[in-house]
């Protein structure tokens, strides 16, 4: 892992024909939108981290891309019993440069469009806008980890068992019975 700080602001374009490399740290405190998602990280950990390796490219069509990935401990809340709960978040990525909406609607389906204008792009906002896609929407302890899981057993007594649910009579059927018998 390199202890380097990424660039914050780059000409993606300049990199991705220079085919360069980047691999770095962005510190999580300074991911405000991101830290939303979260939870405060403790006061040991204030330095968190985001691990990033990029690597810019073009490709035959002369088109501006960057390969990525991330990973990035974080804190979560568990939607089960609302205690703090540690994850690891990855992504791996593939974007490519444009200046305008046209051309964003001329890339190949296999790259997400990133508006950058002016020859400028903000890496930390680009990573923090991958890392908030993964941010996972329900997060849940394992349920043997989770403090909850006790109660839980009473609620939901073992869900590994087969449903033996009745087939319940469709309220709908009657009424479609009675359509057809107009006819
Ligand atoms: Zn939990």
């Amino acid at each position: 892992m390199s202890n380097t700080e990424l660039p914050k602001t780059v000409d993606p374009y300049r990199l991705a024909e220079q085919k360069t490399e980047l691999e770095g740290f962005i510190p999580l405190h300074a991911l405000a939108r991101f830290l939303e998602c979260t939870l405060p990280q403790e006061a040991s950990s204030g330095d968190a981290v985001c691990h990033v390796k990029l690597k810019f490219d073009q490709d035959g069509e002369r088109r501006r891309l960057v390969e990525g990935e991330l990973g990035a401990e974080v804190v979560l809340e568990c939607q089960r019993c609302m205690q703090p709960m540690s994850a690891t978040l990855t992504s791996q990525f593939r974007l490519g440069f444009v200046t305008s909406d046209k051309q964003a609607q001329q890339l190949p389906k296999d790259l997400e469009p990133y508006l950058a204008e002016d020859f400028s792009a903000n890496l930390w906002t680009l990573i923090e806008d991958e890392l908030i896609l993964v941010v996972p929407p329900f997060p849940k302890h394992e349920r043997e980890e989770c403090p909850a899981s006790a109660a839980l057993e009473e609620l939901e007594p073992d869900s590994s068992a087969p449903a033996t649910e009745e087939p319940r009579d469709n309220p709908f059927s009657a009424l479609a019975g009675l359509k057809t018998k107009k006819h």
